[in-house]
């Protein structure tokens, strides 16, 4: 048998599986994409799968998802996304859901905003303002980053009116922010 050989998740290149070292672009401490997440995280998330403990599987995949962006393993980071964000719908798990759709425009990826659109309406659909409001921060806030563009009059709106709500103490606010323990502190 030949040697197994992986893809650096800096340059992409093929290079030996255990290199401690990328030798085509350097990239120091285990460098082939996957290998830390298929050792030190995905035993636990197949066993977790199989149980009855969304919120557990939950939480394992929140953090391969946090240490792939910290890493970052973008190979791990899209297919955990897909996977955590399948568990919050299934489990209807909302906070957790429109936080995480709405986590590309933070980034200023733009294709992801048929993510937020979908924050957008499910917060709409299941009647909570305080997430309704989160999702046009969020919109406003990239809008502004980026192009330097105010929201429509309505949208300003519609976020006096759930601000008011919010400061007479009639809805709480959402203002999550990332960190590796953000869902589990609570
Ligand atoms: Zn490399």
């Amino acid at each position: 048998m030949g040697e197994k050989f992986g893809t650096c998740m800096e340059c992409d290149e093929e290079i030996p599986y255990d290199s401690e070292q990328c030798p085509e672009c350097g990239l120091d401490g285990c460098p082939v994409a996957y290998r830390w997440y298929r050792e030190d995280h995905e035993p636990d998330i197949i066993v977790a799968r199989e149980g009855d403990d969304p919120e557990l599987l939950a939480n394992l995949l929140f953090t391969a998802w946090y240490d792939a962006g910290s890493l970052p393993d973008y190979y791990v980071m899209s297919e955990v996304n897909e996977e955590l964000l399948s568990v919050y719908r299934e489990h209807k798990m909302y906070e957790r859901l429109i936080f995480h759709l709405c986590q590309g425009i933070l980034d200023n990826v733009t294709e992801d905003w048929m993510y937020v659109e979908e924050a957008l309406a499910l917060s709409k659909d299941i009647g909570r303002e305080d997430l309704e409001l989160y999702v046009y921060e969020q919109i406003d806030g990239f809008n502004w980053t980026v192009y330097k563009k105010s929201p429509p009059e309505h949208i300003t709106a519609r976020k006096e009116e759930i601000r008011a709500k919010i400061k007479a103490g009639e809805l709480g606010q959402f203002d999550p922010h990332l960190a590796p323990d953000m869902w589990t502190e609570i």
